[in-house]
């Protein structure tokens, strides 16, 4: 038995991907480790943006690549990606993407397939350990056949949960006979937008051959990817082909009166199959999200059973309430040090506090609760700076990580506008929370000199937890952009 990560990982590098990158994020993270200790050409980009640029860089190269982010990396990878499902790709590219319904690692739990389909790219998820490594295989068939990026997309229970792993053959590569210019520009681009359709289209009929539907029956379930690794009913029809939908699915699915479409997170089959069953004049009535007979978001085992059995009672499904409490710091934390000194620098003054990505978030849990906001990685500095608009001096908290991961967008714009902030970068030189992964200032990168260069005019510098007070005083006490680099390791057991 294996852990789904583990089978992942597995899975691609049997299939010959000769480049994996992305950017570290449950519940994906150990996918690309995994690579990485076992000597393939696999590396954490800064951030997701960029992975996704070298990834088709490579693809055009005619290496086999993949790029392996959370769900919430997909937001960066739209500004690329809708330019290249236009010109397509050559060798193929896969996009395994990890997604966290129920958010249980993450600051939402945003749907991957939404945003694939938004970005017309076909979708996959396999629907249990087992048939995994066949899904990866077609994924990377298909992207070498239609030469489009595919989303492979895992939830959070299949990356934590074991399965037995199911061999397969590397395919024959498929590369294009003649180099090929991909540049999406005006005179091509309505051309390639209804070739894109096309293509879909195309994938919808080969998406056909996978559906596999109980005989009799009038009721059937449609369970969506690793859904259907929970369901305990005959009458099941797995789907792993998500998006586009396989062109016969209304017509097929016709003969039973009732469909519950099971699915995590949002309602994304349910929506798409009800209005396909419209449009063809088909009378079976879908329920699911929309019909409030499934709940959003994560499904459980215990979930999908108590929502089969409301169902069949023509009842509304109750779900038992979880409680969650945020986990505080470790002993000895460096953010430890950043909040005690503005707790006494602050007094009975309320001073507005933006959070980042990665630890500094559990500056929200007590004892210190300090926070007012905290949304994306590296949005720190440009909340705290639209909320110093307010005339108030704020502040912003960020690590190493989310600093050059996107965060150096906002200092920036602060630093042109010596906006009222005080910008504390805590530099314990990794990405502590998704796993102590190596961050650029541990390869060479000075974070102060690339602020320097950034023209910020008041960076300070400091190891040592008794200057903080005096420093953030300082800062506080006067108007425009201050950064003080906090340079402290959390306890060294914790670094691989
Ligand atoms: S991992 Fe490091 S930064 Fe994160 S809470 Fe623990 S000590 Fe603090």
């Amino acid at each position: 038995m294996s852990r789904g990560d583990e089978i992942i990982a597995r899975a691609l590098e049997e299939l010959g991907i000769e480049f994996i990158t992305g950017h570290p994020g449950s519940p994906v993270t150990r996918v690309a480790e995994i690579l990485m200790e076992r000597g393939l050409n696999a590396e954490w980009a800064v951030n997701e943006l960029s992975a996704i640029e070298t990834a088709l860089g490579a693809s055009f190269a005619g290496i086999r690549s993949a790029v392996v982010i959370k769900h919430v990396g997909m937001n960066h990878i739209v500004d690329p990606i809708m330019c290249a499902n236009l010109t397509g790709v050559n060798s193929a590219l896969l996009i395994i993407v990890g997604d966290d319904p129920g958010a249980t690692r993450s600051q939402n739990e945003q749907d991957s397939r939404v945003l694939a389909s938004f970005m017309e790219l076909p979708v996959l998820e396999p629907s249990s350990h087992e048939r995994a490594p066949e899904v990866l295989k077609s994924a990377l068939t298909l992207s070498e056949d239609l030469r489009l990026p595919v989303v492979v997309r895992f939830t959070a229970d299949f990356c934590y949960t074991e399965g037995k792993y199911h061999e397969i053959k590397k395919p024959e590569k498929n590369l294009l006979r003649e180099r090929k210019k991909w540049i999406s520009t005006m005179e091509n681009v309505e051309g390639n937008h209804r070739k894109l359709h096309e293509k879909l289209k195309v994938i919808s009929k080969i998406f056909d051959e996978w559906l596999r539907l109980p005989d009799e029956g009038e009721e059937v379930i449609l369970a969506s990817g690793f859904v259907a690794s929970k369901v305990r009913e005959k009458n099941l029809i797995a789907l792993e082909t998500i998006y586009p939908l396989p062109s016969t699915l209304p017509e097929k699915l016709a003969k039973f009166k009732k469909i519950l479409v099971l699915e995590e997170v949002e309602a994304f089959v349910e929506r798409h199959l009800r209005s396909e069953m419209h449009l063809r004049g088909i009378s079976s009535q879908v329920f699911g999200k929309e019909t409030g007979n499934v709940k959003l978001g994560r499904l459980t085992e215990e979930d999908v059973k108590r929502t089969i059995e409301a169902f069949r009672r023509g009842e509304m499904p109750k779900y038992p309430e979880e409680i969650r409490k945020p986990s505080g710091l470790c002993e000895q934390c460096p953010y430890e040090d950043v909040a005690e000194a503005i707790l006494k620098v602050a007094g009975e003054r309320k001073i507005f506090i933006a959070g980042d990505s990665g630890c500094s978030v559990r500056l929200r849990a007590p004892p210190y609760e300090l926070l007012d906001v905290k949304l994306n990685m590296g949005s720190s500095a440009g909340i705290a700076r639209g909320f110093s608009l307010k005339e108030e001096k704020t502040i912003a908290i960020m690590g190493d990580s989310a600093f050059f991961h996107s965060g150096i967008y906002g200092i920036l714009d602060a630093s042109l506008n010596d906006s009222n902030v005080l910008l504390v970068i805590v530099d314990n030189e990794a990405a502590a929370m998704s796993g102590f992964q190596k961050t650029p200032n541990v390869r060479g990168v000075s974070i102060e000199e690339l602020l320097r260069a950034l023209g910020v005019k008041r960076v300070s510098t400091s190891e040592e937890k008794e200057e903080l007070e005096k420093i953030f005083e300082e800062s506080l006490g006067r108007r425009g952009f201050d950064i003080l680099v906090y340079h402290r390791r959390c306890p060294e057991d914790k670094y691989k």
